[in-house]
């Protein structure tokens, strides 16, 4: 069986568990640090959707692969000055972590013309050294946030603790999904359908589907080790 096929699989068993529709469950390649042949590669076996944490790196695969008609998802941290790399040429930026950055990705949406979707990355770990909004700080600035007309809020995402067993990320998965329906009870509107969640990798995307996932960012389970 390929890793594409064995991560389905065990997706499903996850949401057989969890009494969920498989579906609702998508997967998302992180290709970083990976070559365009493994990417191209992985979308012959029906992979569509991949995810670059380095704009530059994502920039370059996009341009390449381009025509292809794979979907780009930006994972890591976005300096607003790189903003112009990257408007209107994503899926989906999962890795919008402050009020600023919001502020500058809906200029910048609303100059061109288009609306950018995004997801709320949120430090649920409460990390120092993290990106993401602590959620205190997502509560107090989500108003302001919802409010920006070029931007379409599809959900939150996490990067829990780096733990040695996934069962210890449970409660980070946990809280995500409950801040959530949090936001959603107070602010989801149609143009913000806040259903997404953004959590687990390859070591621990089993207990964040049991919790909710609807977007799993699988890299080496999917492409092996990375290079560099
Ligand atoms: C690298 C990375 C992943 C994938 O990690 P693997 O352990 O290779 O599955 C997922 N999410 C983010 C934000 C990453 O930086």
């Amino acid at each position: 069986m390929t890793p594409l096929r064995q991560a389905r699989q065990l997706i499903e068993e996850a949401c057989r568990r969890a009494g969920r529709e498989a579906s609702c469950v998508r997967i998302l390649a992180v290709s970083k640090r990976q070559p365009v042949e493994k990417i191209v590669d992985l979308s012959a076996q029906g992979q569509d959707d991949f995810g670059e944490n380095y704009v530059q790196e994502l920039a370059a695969k996009m341009t390449a692969l381009e025509g292809r008609g794979l979907r780009w998802h930006l994972i890591g941290h976005l300096q607003k000055n790189k903003i112009k790399l990257v408007s209107g040429r994503c899926a989906l930026i999962h890795s919008v972590d402050s009020l600023a950055l919001a502020e500058a990705l809906n200029r910048r949406a609303g100059e061109r013309g288009l609306t950018e979707k995004i997801l709320l990355q949120v430090n649920v770990g409460e990390e120092i050294t993290k990106e993401g909004f602590s959620p205190e700080k997502l509560r107090q600035d989500a108003a302001l946030i919802f409010a920006l007309p070029h931007l379409e809020i599809q959900g939150l995402m996490t990067m829990p603790p780096l733990q040695n067993d996934a069962e210890q990320n449970r409660p980070f998965f946990r809280r995500l999904r409950e801040l959530a329906a949090e936001l959603r009870a107070r602010h989801s509107t149609a143009r913000h359908p806040l259903r997404e969640l953004s959590m687990g990798t390859s070591h621990d995307f089993v207990v964040a589907v049991e919790e909710g996932a609807t977007l799993v960012r699988l890299g080496t389970v999917l492409f092996g080790e990375r290079a560099g």
